[in-house]
């Protein structure tokens, strides 16, 4: 929350803007313990998306929420509400002027507590000038989100189309599942052999307490 506040990154206050001037925000949140997560789409109204992420995951049966229908669970919640115009800043509006694609600060978390838990999240205002109802790799599990206890927390960010074709955040763990790579080789294998160079990168961190930021 305290990266979604600040706007320096393109989530929460200082998100990019849509092509219609806009901002529509993204956020997925993972618990490595047992897989469980949650996720939200194209959010317009509230203040820290992550938190309406988490709060699908421990509040109802599902995983993935979406525009209407997230902010009508947002309305059932305590989260703080906003207008749309709090998430505007003057860079990102320069920056939409100017429709120059931003791949740039997404803010990603990873972590390892004391007892070897995994977690992680992700949180984005997607790209610049993104077309109406446009979804990114970001609040998609296995795309930009991964945790769990076995073998990694990740969160990417980058050009999210490449990022769900190759399911990137899944694929670092698969390859240390299956493969038996360390962070290191699985992270930098599918950032710099399975996508292209500027398609962007990840941070993780293992369970052994490795981290990768590819
Ligand atoms: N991956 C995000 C998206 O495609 C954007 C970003 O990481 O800056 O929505």
């Amino acid at each position: 929350r305290h990266l979604e506040d600040n706007p320096l990154f393109n989530s929460g206050k200082g998100a990019v803007y849509t092509a219609e001037g806009r901002h529509e925000l993204d956020a997925s949140i993972m618990d490595g313990r047992d897989r469980s997560c949650g996720a939200v789409t194209g959010v317009t109204t509230v203040k820290n998306p992550i938190s309406l992420a988490r709060l699908v995951m421990e509040q109802t049966p599902h995983v993935f929420l979406s525009g209407a229908g997230a902010e009508v669970f947002a309305d059932e919640t305590e989260v703080e509400r906003v207008s749309n115009d709090y998430f505007s800043t003057p860079y990102r509006r320069e920056q939409w002027e100017k429709s120059r694609k931003s791949v740039h600060g997404t803010v990603g978390v990873v972590a390892l507590d004391l007892e070897g838990h995994l977690a992680a999240g992700t949180s984005t205002g997607g790209t610049t000038g993104k077309r109406f109802g446009r979804i990114g790799d970001s609040p998609v599990i296995g795309a930009g989100t991964w945790a769990d206890d076995s073998t990694c927390a990740v969160s990417c960010t980058g050009h999210g189309e490449k990022f769900i074709r190759n399911t990137v955040a899944r694929e670092v763990a698969s390859l240390m599942e299956h493969r038996d790579l360390s962070l290191e080789e699985a992270a930098s294998e599918v950032i710099h052999e399975e996508l292209e160079p500027g398609d962007g990168g990840l941070i993780a961190v293992s369970r052994t307490g490795e981290i990768a930021m590819a």
